[in-house]
């Protein structure tokens, strides 16, 4: 079934200027967020179509060549970026002059341009939405059996239009304090961005950068900890907090991939799926995100120490990790050079994380478990 997006033009795609008309180029600015919004759900499967009222459009006091200007301009910028409108219908009557098709208004709120959508057996209406800027935009949505979005009310911008359409957003944040660490953390797993790590040790800042990074999500981790003692509290009490908020981020996990590999029908693929090489050290990783905490290792670092930290914090790390996340992990690493090693057993393990957090397209509302329950 075919899921469509019926968006309006001004007030939502670009902005509204006072006198209600883009006549001119130097009219047209986007709203903001706008691309990126409409990239993750036409990613997510939904058509776009435009639905706009340009009042008069044509006539004297609209003239057709100033609105086309920079309506392709916008067209191309969109394009340009990826996203596709696959219809247009612009009403072009003023208030109270509406034309009619099929004894159906084209006006917004009036549905005569969309009746073929409402005909086509293979859209799903129900499961469509009608985005726009003014109680008509939701009235359309009513008449054509739509859910609808508001643009502007109550503070609803694009990022919250994309929450509210594909579910619930995946971020969580967190804050632990005790005697011998405070930490704050937070994650945003449908975001990618530049990680921000500060915990007083920098070989472990560099690595769980590497999770960040290399696991496709917007990471911040701040710790301020007992490093006068030793590093052991920093490294547990970081792996719990980064483990705590990933396991909120990820709610009831509907949607997931589950397994850190590319066929979930396939589990005897499980181990040797995400393998980074460095060089002479060879890292492999794979994860469950059953619900259950288990960490399986198997290796030997070439030294006791890399930088500030002491290599069996690694594995102390990746067990204190996985019980908090709430997932089996097995981590395997052979090499030489301990340096090699810790760093691919960061990056296999973020690697594997990316396939098992990233969204099942087509599946968004579905748990990936014959049991029911993760
Ligand atoms: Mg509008």
């Amino acid at each position: 079934m075919k899921r469509y997006l019926f968006i309006d033009r001004d007030g939502t795609l670009i902005h509204e200027p006072a006198d209600f008309q883009i006549d001119a180029y130097d009219k047209l600015a986007l709203v903001d967020g706008v691309i990126p919004a409409l990239r993750k759900l036409q990613d997510a499967g939904y058509r776009l179509v435009m639905v706009s009222n340009q009042d008069g459009l044509g006539t004297e006091s609209f003239p057709r060549d100033q609105f086309e200007g920079p309506h392709r301009l916008l067209r191309q910028i969109l394009q340009s970026q990826g996203i596709t409108f696959e219809a247009e219908h612009i009403d072009e009557s003023f208030e109270g002059e509406s034309r009619m098709i099929d004894g159906t208004p084209t006006r917004k709120p009036g549905i005569g341009m969309l009746l073929p959508y409402l005909r086509d057996r293979d859209v799903d209406l129900a499961g469509s939405w009608v985005i726009g800027d003014r109680t008509t935009d939701l009235q359309m949505a009513a008449n054509l059996g739509c859910s609808g979005l508001r643009i502007g009310a109550d503070g609803l911008d694009w990022n919250g239009i994309v929450d509210r359409i594909l579910g619930r957003p995946r971020r969580a944040e967190r804050q632990r304090e005790t005697r011998e660490t405070r930490i704050t953390a937070s994650v945003d797993l449908d975001r990618a961005a530049r990680p921000q790590v500060s915990t007083g040790i920098g070989f472990f800042d560099h690595m769980l950068e590497q999770i960040g990074t290399h696991g496709g999500f917007a990471l911040e981790l701040r710790c301020e900890g007992d490093l006068d003692v030793d590093e052991h509290h920093t490294v547990e009490d970081c792996a719990i907090v980064l483990g705590e908020t990933l396991r909120e981020a990820l709610g009831d996990k509907r949607g997931i991939a589950r397994y850190g590999l590319d066929d979930p029908q396939t589990p005897s693929r499980l181990l040797g799926q995400v393998a980074i090489p460095m060089d002479e050290s060879l890292a492999v990783a794979a994860i469950d995100l059953s619900g259950r905490g288990v960490f399986v290792f198997d290796g030997d670092f070439a030294r006791e120490r890399v930088g500030e930290l002491s290599t069996e914090m690694v594995e102390h790390f990746f067990r204190s990790l996985s019980v908090a996340i709430g997932m089996a992990l097995h981590l395997k690493v052979s090499g030489e050079n301990a340096h090699h090693q810790v760093e691919g057993c960061f990056k296999a393990v973020a690697r594997a994380l990316r396939q098992a957090i990233a969204r099942d397209e087509g599946s968004a509302s579905q748990l990936p478990s014959s049991k029911g329950a993760l």
